[in-house]
């Protein structure tokens, strides 16, 4: 209505009586997690502009719309509640996305009876999205008429004039479809948040009519994006455009843990029928016998009240503040043991500790009269509310990393030292643990997890399946009336919890447990040694690693060397491109803790699904058969340059080998070989490394023999070639199952690649996951495979079945199994030749 530089008057869009945001019926607009304001019950059918602007959403079924005021201020309005489900019927858009509207135009009619009869309340949200920004003046609640003054809206006195001229800068807006699997959850969102801190541009996400700013974690996870959404994203200051390149790319890369977690997660709950067993969700493998013992939370008594804010503000503060300390600490040592995992948990946890919404929220209720504890514990409460309402499973979960962030801070505020005596052996229970309490618990020698709540793609099961922990979720809440004390066993794997094993039964799983261990050490015992077929063919196993760390794990494990390394990891999750000394001496470090052994480099495998920030590609319609592997030397020549000088500086140069990913002709092998030689004489070098190629598109494989030809050696990439071959995405969770490298079909591509190479005298190795599957050991040996890289814990285990097998027999009996039928079949065929013990 009018606006004198900073303070704008709104007037009402709608006719009807006023309501409070608190009285919204519908959890998330009543937190207030998506901004302030208040909320129209509409007795008119026809949304007005409550203001000059620019009209910057409108939801795609037509029931909300978001303006941008001159000063600034973005105000959704969103008619009735969950109108999205109506799918458009019943509204009328006047106006598009972009129209420059006036005070009072009339921008959306709307059949009020056909919606009322049809949606959970008329109630219409009028919402500042940018409250973080803008405040409103109180309004007293009244009816109103269209036109009529609503509230006032001014810029917040804290925000600094830099931001403000900011907020006068140029506007980006860009559409993206949600590739993270399962949506936009704590991990993604901590992204998302982090690269829209490095710009001084304003970011936000629109969504389904709703907005939220990027620097709030909460109100980002509270749009409730899911996988294959499409958002829009608004980049509003000087740098307007960087900003809007880098969230678009972070918002279209998938998390690989988050995936692996999913598939997990596909595991159906199932309801156990046999009495004495409680039936959940495996979370992490494993089969263990012990007392079960049961840990609670921390329940506040009432709040007495007399406090004083300034000292309970000062309180929760140093808490917050110790907190974050201490998971700084975890980061750094996760940091430095290369956890990925971890590090991102624990980010993502300190990202939801400085989280505005939260905070706010806490201060607020101090400033109520709450003390530091209460204040704290009904900020969290208020917004594990909000995510519960979105109703998915994976925003429930990410509830659990808030209440861990509540147990967390409560305790200091108590000065209670988290402290369980556990005695050996323990089976942990809770209603659901946090990561924090994870990781404690397996430092305390815990042996299994149960949770009554929780689920598979929680943090906590991704934790325990790296510490190997055997975890089960989602065992309902008779799993907490379990008598303390009580020996169970867990059967991780099954997702059965039995409560009154039979002496037999314990006799059993310590039998299992202890031939599986005896096993297990066996192996370890002779892996460092080499592996010979029993009639002497000798065949090396190898490990593939993502880092130096992982490399140490696979010397002490035995690898004879790293058969892959995936350069990915120095490139991704981060904003600009490592120098050559960077990559020079990451690649240094994994030589260095593979003592003399060799060390295969795979140059850089982006493009396709793994994109980076500072290294824009063009969007493609198809990323996997687009500009990926060593295709990328065709549009960034110096990337893979600068990454040739780093591999050539390495000492001993004759223990690294550099390896050509995505390869499909001849040339493309020839040309690198040409540039490295080059560089090799620019560097004054009379060595120059091995250079091979792997084989992972059908292409490849078919001319195999002329690659062997120019290369040094071919290394089998088992998951693009049965990607490529069989023509289903290796990431498709329904074609799961078939996506089986043992089909006949990637069986004689494997054969003719051997054969080629056989011709030229060159070796073969297979890098893709088919390495680490004992029953193919036989299958790869027989067809004349003679390095398998695998993944670093397995390396005993794949020697073991080596050294159990006769080449020659693996030779004469393979040849069959390319006529067979299926994978299936061939699976059926090898444990019947090769039976797994
Ligand atoms: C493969 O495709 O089998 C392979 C080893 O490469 P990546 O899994 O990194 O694509
Ligand atoms: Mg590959």
């Amino acid at each position: 209505m009018s606006n004198n530089n900073n303070v704008l008057t709104l007037s009402a869009p709608l006719s009807g009586p006023m309501l409070a945001l608190g009285s919204v019926p519908d959890d998330v607009f009543a937190s207030g997690a998506l901004g302030d304001g208040i909320a129209i019950d509409p007795l008119n059918d026809c949304l007005h502009a409550p203001c000059d602007g620019v009209i910057i959403h409108v939801a795609r079924t037509g029931h909300a719309l978001t303006i941008r005021a001159a000063n600034g201020a973005e105000l959704l309005m969103h008619l009735g509640i969950d109108t999205v489900e109506l799918g458009g019927e019943g509204f009328e858009l006047l106006v598009e996305h972009g129209a420059q509207v006036s005070d009072g135009q009339a921008l959306m009619r709307f059949d009020l009876d056909r919606i009322a009869r049809r949606c959970k309340s008329l109630v219409s949200p009028i919402i500042l999205t940018n409250s973080e920004r803008f405040e409103l003046a109180p309004c007293a609640l009244k009816t109103v008429k269209v036109g009529e003054p609503l509230m006032r809206v001014s810029v917040r006195s804290s925000i600094s004039a830099e931001a403000a001229v900011d907020n006068l800068g140029v506007e980006a807006s860009a559409s993206v479809r949600i590739t993270h699997r399962g949506g936009l959850h704590a991990r993604p969102a901590a992204l998302i948040r982090k690269t829209a801190a490095g710009f001084s541009s304003q970011s936000h996400l629109h969504f389904a009519g709703q907005s939220a700013a990027c620097d709030s974690l909460i109100g980002l996870m509270g749009l409730g994006i899911g996988e294959g959404d499409e958002v829009r994203v608004s980049c509003h200051g000087n740098d307007a455009d960087a900003a809007l390149q880098a969230l678009v790319a972070a918002l279209s890369v998938a998390i690989s843990e988050a995936r692996q977690a999913e598939a997990v997660a596909a595991a159906p709950h199932r309801v156990s029928s046999e009495a004495g067993v409680l039936q959940g969700v495996c979370a992490a493998p494993g089969l263990v016998c012990g007392p079960l013992i049961r840990l609670s939370g921390i329940e506040l008594p009432a709040d007495t009240g007399g406090h004083r804010v300034n000292e309970q503000l000062k309180r929760l503060d140093a808490a917050l503040e110790q907190v974050r300390g201490e998971i700084r600490n975890t980061l750094a040592l996760a940091r430095q043991r290369k956890n990925a995992e971890e590090e991102d948990i624990f980010a993502a946890h300190l990202a939801l500790l400085e989280d505005p919404a939260l905070l706010g929220a806490a201060s607020a209720s101090i400033e109520q009269g709450s003390a530091a504890t209460h204040a704290w514990r009904d900020a969290i409460q208020a917004q594990c509310a909000v995510l519960l309402a979105v109703g998915k499973p994976l925003f429930a979960e990410r509830a659990n990393d808030l209440r861990d962030l509540q147990q967390r801070v409560l305790r200091v505020l108590l000065g209670e030292a988290w402290h369980v005596e556990l005695p050996a052996g323990a089976i942990v229970s809770a209603h659901e643990l946090t990561p924090s309490d994870l990781l404690q618990l397996s430092a305390q020698q815990a042996v299994g997890i149960c949770m009554a709540e929780g689920g598979a793609t929680s943090h906590v099961a991704i934790l325990a399946r790296g510490k190997g922990l055997p975890c089960v979720v989602a065992l309902g809440t008779e799993l907490l009336d379990v008598p303390q004390g009580q020996r169970v066993v867990l059967d991780a794997a099954n997702g059965r919890l039995e409560l009154a094993p039979s002496e037999a039964r314990h006799a059993q799983v310590h039998q299992i447990r202890d031939a599986q261990q005896l096993r297990r050490r066996q192996q370890q015992a002779q892996a460092q040694l080499p592996a010979l077929t029993t009639d002497g063919v000798s065949i090396e196993v190898a490990a593939n690693v993502a880092s130096s760390a992982e490399a140490q794990v696979a010397f002490e494990n035995g690898a004879d060397g790293v058969g892959l390394l995936r350069t990915e990891f120095l490139f991704v999750d981060r904003r600009t491109a490592p120098d050559q000394q960077e990559q020079r001496q990451a690649y240094q470090d994994v030589l260095d803790a593979m003592g003399d052994k060799s060390v295969i480099i795979r140059t850089i495998d982006v493009g396709g699904d793994k994109q980076l920030d500072y290294l824009p590609l063009p969007a493609e319609a198809n990323p996997v058969l687009g500009l990926r592997g060593i295709r990328l030397a065709q549009v960034r020549p110096d990337v893979l340059d600068q990454q040739l000088r780093a591999l050539l500086q390495v000492s001993p140069l004759e223990r690294c080998r550099i390896l050509l990913p995505m390869v499909s002709e001849v040339d493309e092998l020839l040309q690198i070989r040409q540039r490295l030689d080059e560089l090799c004489a620019e560097l004054g070098l009379t060595q120059r490394p091995e250079l091979g190629v792997m084989i992972e598109v059908p292409a490849a494989a078919l001319m195999a023999e002329q690659l062997a030809r120019h290369a040094d050696f071919l290394s089998i990439g088992t998951n693009d070639l049965s990607q490529y071959t069989l023509a289903m995405d290796r990431d498709h969770a329904g074609l799961a199952a078939r996506v089986d490298a043992l089909h006949p079909a990637l069986l004689r591509l494997i054969a003719q690649t051997c054969a080629g190479a056989a011709t030229h005298g060159r070796w073969v190795g297979v890098c893709g996951a088919l390495a680490s599957d004992p029953l193919a050991t036989p299958v790869l040996i027989g067809l004349g495979v003679s390095e398998l890289s695998v993944s670093p814990l397995q390396i005993g285990e794949i020697k073991d079945r080596v050294r159990h097998l006769d080449a020659a027999h693996c030779r004469q009996l393979s040849q069959g199994l390319l006529d067979l039928s299926s994978a299936k079949a061939v699976r059926h065929a090898c444990q019947h030749h090769w039976p797994l013990s």
